[in-house]
């Protein structure tokens, strides 16, 4: 059996384990201490955020900013409909309704043309939603000047999902901050990884001092437990924190190894018909986490699905474009602008082997094993 190629998997560097010893040598194992507040400090420098709280995940980085913002029962959140399905499941632990916004096709994130539309027919019926939740899907950033242009001029507050977007560029600065809120994930899969945690940026200082402190079970300062509110217990753990400063020292060598990826991915297999990759918009850079491309069945000779199965039977992992989520179950009852866009891209799209670790060898084995799916196709 050959070994395994995987989607994308965790890629330490030479520091993470120092700081973790150092996490243990000084008896910091909780979910507060040096690494934590460092690792803040330096994700600010990298991503040019005023402020940062570290969390558990970039799942409670949005249920707090959700909550921040004061997004409660009945309330309407706006929200990217190609995306992980932990993009909008807070706004359901918040008893709101998502609404999804389509995508457009250059970048493949929410369409700002469709997103203004339906904030001004909106506004005309008083109906406004509370917040919009943008994604940067796969790495690239949305289109955010429109967008975040369209949300001031209605008044409702843009967090940005960056979850998979640490490492890119809009207009040469980073994406998750330019909205009131950004979140980021140090999911094992991510770009970088702290095996599980995420980040909350602001450029309020008042905003992350109240997600901190919602973070950790919001208590009131007084000498006995006290609490006036509902809090969680979301804070990122020191030894985590440890793992990622070490993860932030090799994030421009990440992101560069993902694009290589991409490159020799693309030069390849740009030559079959009816292959064609994620483009990358004119206004930045994408950090490729994952190389997703779109097959069409009747140039190619196979569909997506086709590949898939193929490749799974030689120990290489792909996956489907995330299905959008208003074709999920969960998501059924809620509404939709669109959605065309995104269940075309769901239908023919496919993620590659995007790791940073992953050697020219494998990358090759993925490309043979795409081409023999075309020939066989093609002699049928
Ligand atoms: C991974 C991911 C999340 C959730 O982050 P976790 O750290 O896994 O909770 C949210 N949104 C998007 C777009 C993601 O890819």
């Amino acid at each position: 059996m050959p070994k395994p190629i995987l989607l994308s998997t965790p890629h330490m560097g030479n520091q993470e384990l120092e700081f973790v010893k150092e996490a243990f040598e000084t008896n910091w194992i909780a979910p507060v201490g040096p690494h934590v507040d460092a690792f803040e400090q330096e994700f600010c420098k990298i991503t040019g955020a005023g402020y940062a709280a570290a969390v558990s995940s970039g799942t409670a980085a949005i249920h707090l900013a959700l909550k921040l913002l004061g997004v409660e029962s009945n309330d309407e959140v706006f929200c990217s409909t190609l995306t992980f399905a932990a993009t909008a499941n807070p706004i359901v632990y918040q008893g709101a309704k998502p609404v999804f916004i389509d995508s457009d096709t250059k970048s493949w994130n929410m369409n700002p043309d469709l997103l203004y539309e339906t904030l001004e027919y909106r506004a005309r019926i008083g109906k406004l939603p509370k917040a919009v939740i943008l994604v940067h899907l796969y790495g690239q950033s949305a289109d955010i000047e429109p967008i975040l242009k369209a949300c001031n001029q209605y008044d409702v507050t843009l967090i940005e999902d960056a979850a998979e977007a640490l490492g890119a560029t809009y207009q040469g600065q980073t994406p998750g901050t330019f909205g009131r809120i950004g979140i980021y994930s140090f999911n094992g899969n991510k770009i970088i990884t702290t095996s599980g945690g995420g980040m909350l940026v602001s450029d309020e200082p008042e905003l992350v001092a109240k997600a901190r402190f919602l973070a950790t079970q919001a208590r009131d300062p007084a000498p006995h437990y006290q609490h006036s509110e509902i809090g969680y217990n979301y804070r990122l753990s020191n030894v985590l924190a440890g793992i990622g400063r070490g993860q932030l020292q090799v994030l421009s060598e990440r992101v560069a190894a993902r694009r290589r990826n991409f490159e020799v991915y693309a030069a390849a297999l740009s030559k079959l018909p009816g292959v064609e990759f994620m483009p990358e918009a004119n206004y930045g850079t994408c950090n490729r986490w994952l190389t997703c491309l779109t097959i069409d069945p009747e140039a190619f000779g196979a569909d997506k699905e086709q590949i898939r199965l193929t490749l799974a039977a030689q120990q290489i992992e792909t996956r489907p474009v995330w299905k959008p989520l208003h074709l999920q179950p969960v998501f059924a009852e809620y509404e939709s602008i669109g959605g065309e866009v995104a269940e075309d891209l769901f239908a023919r799209g496919l993620c590659l082997p995007s790791g940073s670790n992953l050697t020219s060898e494998e990358l090759d084995r993925v490309i043979e094993a795409i081409f023999t799916v075309y020939h066989k196709a093609c002699n049928n």
